[in-house]
């Protein structure tokens, strides 16, 4: 850790003091945002409820070697670039970004280095794609969730042999993935549900939501040369969170024997601001403890590093607004929380294993960690373990139940990260909302 994670820093942007702050000092997420009404794109660094428009303040002389050089980078439409710079060249720009934004409000002493422009109220930007993803992978790190979705579909044999060995995968679809605030149209596909023969075709009657991680690839590399374990963690850039939006009816006709397909491929949202890899130092925990009787990861997937701190500390929460909620202008309904440090496989266990076979990831790919589910009941971050595949509904606050998404729905997931010694950060909003399915 260092100065930038200093949990008594303030800045002088006065809403980055909020304690309830997703972005405050210590954070410094990149994004990828317009002005209203503009075309143009450019990376910004969120502070508060303000954008620091890194382009617009090149023209002050506020930054040197290899922090300019990054600067630089941000004076662009898309992060590829920022995801590729060296480890050190971010972590310079990291520490005078954190110099220029500290102080306290309202004394006289702190000034604004910043020229004018290069702060941009979030009211007035609109957020784009932080990247362009050329690959997405959904993992399945979560043994919770992994026994949990066992059991309803193979009572006698929830989890399967392999799953204590290797990080379970498959790969997604990029062209879907698409941004916080967009509206997600209800999936039509097979369904074969009520176990006669003839399957029928028609909008999906079971949609549900996945509350994930994303973690996207920094440094890629080369096709044929696997990452190792001790150095998995180089290639990751920063963290995001995902809703891997599913079908479950389809999805259980279709997923054998090669899994799922268009009962995912429809849509996935991510949240805008992406965490970088060093903001996270301080939530940094042990991985999963393997109870006794639990192979060890083969030597491949196995590092004293990754033992005692691959794990994140990062709590996830899934909240529900209804069109009745909506209008009757009520929060947003928590449908659970539960925490990054309970998956089973470390991001770096997942990076390494996917490029174990020699697979070549590259500077803007995405992995997700698969739903994050606890042990604790209201730690399951799908109504499919929620209400046990629709057999026991969730009741909202305006006495509606829920087995499945509705059209009319929104989900939003949120992100934060506390610990004893270091300030809160957060991750943003991941939300979407479920629209009518398109006339067949
Ligand atoms: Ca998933």
């Amino acid at each position: 850790m260092n100065a930038t994670h200093d949990p008594s820093l303030t800045s002088w942007v006065a809403s980055a003091n909020a304690p309830d702050s997703d972005f405050p000092i210590q954070n410094l997420p990149f994004g990828v945002f317009s002005r209203k009404g503009e075309t143009e794109r450019r990376v910004g660094v969120a502070i508060g409820d303000q954008i620091v428009d890194v382009g617009e303040s090149l023209s002050a002389n506020l930054w040197t070697g290899k922090a300019r050089d990054v600067a630089r980078f941000c004076d662009r439409p898309s992060m590829k670039e920022l995801m590729q710079a060296p480890r050190e060249a971010l972590s310079e720009f990291r520490a005078r970004l954190s110099e220029l934004l500290s102080g306290t409000p309202g004394d006289e002493s702190t000034i604004n280095p910043l020229p004018p422009g290069a702060l941009v109220p979030m009211a007035e930007a609109e957020m784009r794609p932080p990247v362009e993803i050329g690959d997405y992978t959904d993992f399945y790190a979560s043994i919770y969730h992994a026994t949990n979705v066992g059991k309803l579909f193979r009572p006698d044999n929830p989890l399967l042999p392999n799953y204590k060995y290797l990080p379970i995968g498959y790969h997604g679809r990029a062209s879907s993935i698409v941004l916080s605030g967009a509206d997600i149209r209800r999936p039509l596909g097979q369904t074969q549900t009520d176990g006669t023969a003839a399957p029928s075709f028609g909008p999906t009657q079971m949609l549900d939501y996945e509350a994930e991680i994303g973690f996207f690839v920094g440094a890629g590399n080369e096709l044929g040369e696997p990452v190792p374990i001790q150095e998995a963690e180089d290639h990751i850039f920063g963290v995001c969170l995902v809703n891997d939006w599913s079908a479950r009816d389809i999805q259980s006709w279709e997923y054998q024997p090669l899994g799922p397909f268009v009962a995912k491929n429809f849509a996935t949202t991510i949240s805008p601001w992406v965490v970088t890899w060093e903001a996270l130092e301080p939530y940094r925990v042990p991985a999963f403890f393997r109870p006794p009787g639990d192979p060890a990861p083969l030597p491949y997937l196995s590092s004293e590093e990754d033992k005692n701190a691959g794990g994140i500390e990062l709590t996830i929460e899934v909240y529900i607004r209804s069109m009745l909620m909506r209008e009757g202008h009520m929060r947003p309904s928590r449908l659970s929380a539960s925490s990054l440090a309970d998956i089973y496989w470390t991001p770096a266990q997942m990076l390494t294993h996917h490029t174990s076979n020699g697979c070549n990831l590259r500077t803007g790919d995405l992995f997700a960690s698969g739903t994050v589910s606890g042990p604790d009941p209201g730690s399951q971050g799908s109504l499919l373990e929620l209400t046990r595949r629709g057999a026991e509904p969730v009741v909202l606050p305006t006495g509606e139940e829920r087995r499945f998404l509705l059209d009319g729905d929104e989900i939003i997931i949120r992100g934060h990260l506390e610990r004893e010694g270091a300030a809160r950060i957060g991750l943003g909003e991941c939300s979407g909302l479920i629209v009518a399915s398109s006339a067949r």
